[in-house]
C-alpha cells in the first residue's frame, strides 16, 4: 500500500490526479493548499506526496521546506505539479528538494509512466 497526499487547488486537476491514481491502487489524501498539508502531514504519514506549486497561502515550494524538516519526512519523495513551463523551473526544484516535476496540463501517460515508479 503506497499513500500518497495530493496537495492541489485547481478541482479539475484534482479530480483527474485522484482518478488515475486510486486506479493506479495508491491510497489518497487531498488537500486544496499548504497549510493543511503541514497539518495532515503533522498527524499522517506518506509515502509519496504531490504538491502542487501555486497555491494559495503558503506556496508548494515553501510548504515542501517546512514539511521535510519534520521527523520522517527527510526520505520521502515530493514531486512537483506545476504549470511553470519556463525554461530552468525544473532545475530550480530539483534544487529545492522535489524529486520530480510533473508539468500541467497533465500527459496522462507520463503522468501513469511516473507515478508507477512509485509503487511497490
Ligand atoms: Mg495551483
Amino acid at each position: 500500500m503506497v499513500k500518497v497526499l495530493v496537495v492541489e487547488d485547481n478541482p479539475l486537476n484534482m479530480e483527474l490526479i485522484l482518478e488515475i491514481l486510486k486506479s493506479r491502487n495508491f491510497v489518497v489524501d487531498t488537500v486544496d493548499d499548504g497549510e493543511k498539508a503541514i497539518k495532515i502531514t503533522e498527524k499522517t504519514s506518506y509515502d509519496l506526496i504531490l504538491m502542487d506549486i501555486a497555491l494559495p497561502g503558503i506556496d508548494g515550494v515553501e510548504a515542501t521546506r517546512i514539511i521535510k524538516s519534520m521527523p520522517g519526512y527527510k526520505n520521502v519523495p515530493f514531486v512537483a505539479l506545476t504549470a511553470f513551463a519556463m525554461a530552468g523551473d525544473k532545475e530550480r526544484l530539483l534544487n529545492e528538494g522535489f524529486t520530480d516535476y510533473i508539468s500541467k496540463p497533465l500527459d496522462i501517460q507520463d503522468f501513469i509512466k511516473k507515478m508507477d515508479k512509485y509503487r511497490k
